[in-house]
């Protein structure tokens, strides 16, 4: 497994636990070093112990020497990060396509090259290419596995998928690869065989389908402020009818994290290069921005149209809970904003401190929300950890300089906010108090 970032690590971690024997291996020598001491360099719930037991039953090791791990390997997966690139926001495939080069230099026997990470059409075949052109003589094929778990419930998404996409070419990998997932298959996993490009293009799909389901709602929601109505049950009536799904209707600050924001831009990326423009999805990448702006007007207006002098106090940072990633979050949009603006900004987060720290220049960092809530102008929820899903808010209220919340995941709802003392109060797509 080469990468041991969010998807290599648990895909590693997962593989071994099937019972495979597993090398993951990374370029970055503090990770190998951490995971070597037994220890987790990302946060994901569980991991640590399904690591530590497969590292105990000999089945799972660390290494920084690619070259040694792949020599000998049935399979190959290569899990880099394929991050938006600066300027033309295609995804940067220089990770991948220097992992491909490593491979080709160090694989001996056969071997399955399979690549994980979400790359655009047409990777795999350069990948293939680069292997071919760097060790001509070398028997492998090349697969397209692309990965669908999600941050904060890695595990067992890994672990029971709604469905394995292979991407294959020949009978000799496809066998390698139903050998791999074969665990799987136990409990009827519905395991999609496809054609290179196929799957390549299923993963950009999916995401690009699911943030436009998040987009939609969240327009639909600024609409619900306008003409006074609830979008959470708006979303519930609409949620209920099976051909829409209840799912990735939550109205909030826009969607953030490591993959749909720069996977929406590379798609529509990939669209106008082929002369074939995605314009829903140009579109949902404008309007999530717009969205994220929407939230800062949200809390301008909170705060009597300056955050000049405010005192804020923001309740999570990291794009969703569970997870410590702070990969484009609407907090690195929302919180610099604020700060920009004059405020004096408390932040929490369980797990978004280590990361957050050099992305939130300016802002005071507090673990306990009743103090910090102290003297406040206004209440933020920005991100829904369960902590913050149960506050004692008459507390929170009376300790506050002005008793104000901006409540942008909908966690609590107006009436609440009223009764314990809040005197304004701002949802999504709600009616507001004050
Ligand atoms: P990440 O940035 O967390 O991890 C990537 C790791 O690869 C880093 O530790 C880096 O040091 C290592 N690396 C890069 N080049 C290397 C090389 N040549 N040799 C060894 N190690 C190398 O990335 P991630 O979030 O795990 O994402 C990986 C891929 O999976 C991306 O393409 C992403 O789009 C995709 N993906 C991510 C998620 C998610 O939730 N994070 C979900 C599905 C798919």
């Amino acid at each position: 497994m080469i990468g041991t970032g969010y998807v290599g690590l648990v895909s590693g971690v997962c593989f071994s636990d099937f019972g495979h024997n597993v090398i993951c291996v990374d370029k970055n020598p503090d990770k190998i070093a951490m995971l070597e001491a037994g220890r987790v360099p990302i946060y994901e719930p569980g991991l640590d112990a399904v690591m530590a037991r497969n590292v105990t039953a000999g089945r799972l090791s660390f290494s920084g020497d690619l070259a040694q791990a792949v020599d000998g390997a049935d399979a190959v997966f290569i899990a880099v990060g394929t991050p938006s690139r600066r300027g033309d926001h295609h995804a940067d495939l220089s990770y991948v396509m220097a992992a491909a080069q490593e491979i080709a230099a160090a694989a001996t026997g056969y071997i399955v090259v399979v690549t994980k990470s979400t790359v655009p059409v047409s990777t795999n075949r350069k990948v293939q290419a680069a292997i071919a052109e760097a060790n001509p003589n070398l028997e492998f094929d090349v697969v397209s596995n692309p990965e669908f778990l999600r941050e904060g419930s890695a595990i067992n998404d890994f672990m029971m998928p709604d469905r394995v996409v292979v991407g294959v070419e020949t009978e000799r990998a496809r066998k390698v690869m139903a050998e791999i997932y074969r665990p799987l298959y136990l409990r009827d996993f519905p395991i999609v065989t496809t054609d290179l490009e196929s799957a390549e293009m299923i993963k950009y799909a999916a995401n690009a389908f699911l943030a436009t389901k998040i987009t939609f709602i969240n327009e639909i929601a600024a609409l619900c402020e306008k003409v006074g109505a609830d979008v959470k049950q708006v979303a519930k009536g609409i949620g209920m009818d099976g051909r829409i799904g209840n799912k990735f209707l939550h109205a909030g600050p826009g969607y953030g994290g490591s993959c749909f924001p720069k996977d929406t831009r590379a798609l529509a990326r990939i669209g106008q290069e082929h002369a074939s423009p995605l314009q829903i999805v140009e579109a949902v990448v404008k309007v999530n921005e717009e969205v994220k702006r929407r939230m800062i007007d949200k809390l301008l207006d909170l705060c009597d149209g300056s955050f000049n002098g405010k005192t804020v106090l923001v309740l999570g940072v990291t794009f969703k809970p569970n997870t410590d990633d702070m990969r484009d979050a609407p907090a690195l949009t929302i919180i610099p904003a604020m700060v920009g603006g004059g405020a004096k900004v408390r932040v929490i987060d369980p797990q978004g401190r280590q990361e957050g720290e050099a992305l939130l220049p300016g802002v005071e960092w507090v673990s306990d929300v009743y103090t910090a809530a102290e003297g406040a102008d206004l209440l933020v929820t920005l991100t829904q950890w369960n902590e913050f899903r149960a506050l004692e808010l008459s507390r929170i209220a009376s300790s506050m300089a002005v008793p104000r919340m901006a409540d942008l995941r909908n966690i609590y709802s107006a009436e609440a906010a009223a009764e314990a003392g809040f005197v304004a109060y701002d949802g999504i797509g709600r009616p507001r108090i004050a």
